[in-house]
């Protein structure tokens, strides 16, 4: 199959007026509009096999896992998703692989009302590059730099599932079912909390997205606002599903420096937390205060807690250049 051959079946869409797309796949740009009274939010995420995601994982879930990854980028600035741009890198133009890629990748892009609008394709080792742009009403996006002394840090739902799911995977962690079925599902498909952003630009002062685990994200929010943070780790919401099958210190390091979460840890003044609660529309989880100073403090029920020194490598949030 040549190259154009190979776009023309497996990526083209008809060009989608109502998301804005002016043109989209076959010419050398993509030309969009950005809705009057928008700003345009553009972030881009690269996936290596073997890096990203292990040797041999199914086309389709390599499409859902890179999309709702990027996409979680979107959702940590309060933006809506749009459009996206692929660069794929294959070793080979294998059909069924990309039918079984495209079909999960329009699949949940529709999910999430965005169009696939260009990209590039070339032969090597098996890597995509996803760019994902998305619009935000003008002066409203939430960024890491507007946590204030005082505001309660919140996180949308459960912490640690990621690393729970990459022990699972790499046959680190024996679990019992459904606890496998519930974490290769947040693995493969990891739901990026864009309702929630939308709904935390009315609420949040800071907000960020969980990629790295929270100690390090959390450190993001408060090196970019110029504050401290202290934690209260006995609060970190853990899910259900595993929490009982492991040890409690395990547990709660997976949460603290585990990534792949892709859930939001967002701060917000006390009254603000009142008013979102009052209105219940997002879960969320109370699990500390902002401070003044910097760094982050650990209290486990009212004492200082701190991790233990050799933590394993596999439990911190992953550094590409460590
Ligand atoms: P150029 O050589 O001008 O960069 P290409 O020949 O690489 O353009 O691509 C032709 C068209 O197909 C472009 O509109 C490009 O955006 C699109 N395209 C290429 N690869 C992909 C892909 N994997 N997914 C979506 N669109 C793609
Ligand atoms: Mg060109």
């Amino acid at each position: 199959m040549r190259e154009f051959e190979l776009i023309d079946r497996f990526f083209f869409q008809e060009t989608q007026k109502e998301k804005n797309v002016v043109l989209g796949i076959g010419d050398d740009c993509a030309v969009m509009t950005v809705p009057q009274g928008h700003d345009l939010t553009v972030s881009t995420d690269s996936m290596v096999e073997g890096v990203h995601f292990p040797r041999g994982m199914a086309a389709d879930k390599i499409a859902s896992r890179a999309l709702c990854a990027a996409l979680s980028d979107i959702a940590a600035m309060g933006a809506e998703p749009r459009w996206i741009t692929l660069a794929l890198t294959l070793p080979e133009a294998d059909k069924n692989w990309l039918a079984a890629f495209s079909e999960s990748l329009h699949h949940h892009l529709k999910r999430f009302n965005c169009a696939l609008v260009g990209g590039d394709t070339t032969r090597g080792s098996l890597n995509l590059g996803i760019q994902v742009m998305g619009i935000v009403p003008k002066g409203t996006q939430l960024t890491r730099a507007g946590a204030k002394i005082g505001d309660v840090i919140c996180v949308t739902q459960t912490l640690g599932d990621g690393a729970a799911a990459l022990a699972l995977l790499e046959q680190r962690e024996v679990l019992r079912q459904p606890a496998q079925d519930y974490l290769e599902r947040r693995f493969y498909a990891p739901e990026p909390q864009l309702k929630a952003g939308v709904i935390l630009r009315r609420y949040a002062n800071s907000a960020i997205d969980i990629s790295d685990g929270l100690l390090a994200d959390l450190g993001h929010i408060c090196d970019s606002s110029n504050v401290g943070a202290s934690l209260d780790v006995e609060k970190i919401p853990i899910s259900s599903a595993w929490r009982e099958q492991v040890a409690d210190e395990k547990a709660l390091q997976w949460a603290l420096l585990g990534g792949d979460d892709y859930q939001l840890c967002f701060t917000l003044s006390v009254e603000q937390l009142a008013l979102l609660r009052e209105n219940n529309e997002i879960a969320l989880t109370e699990i500390g205060n902002i401070r003044a100073g910097s760094g982050i403090n650990l209290n486990f029920e009212g004492r200082p807690f701190s991790l233990p020194q050799n933590i394993d490598k596999q439990h911190r949030g992953y550094q590409h250049f460590d």
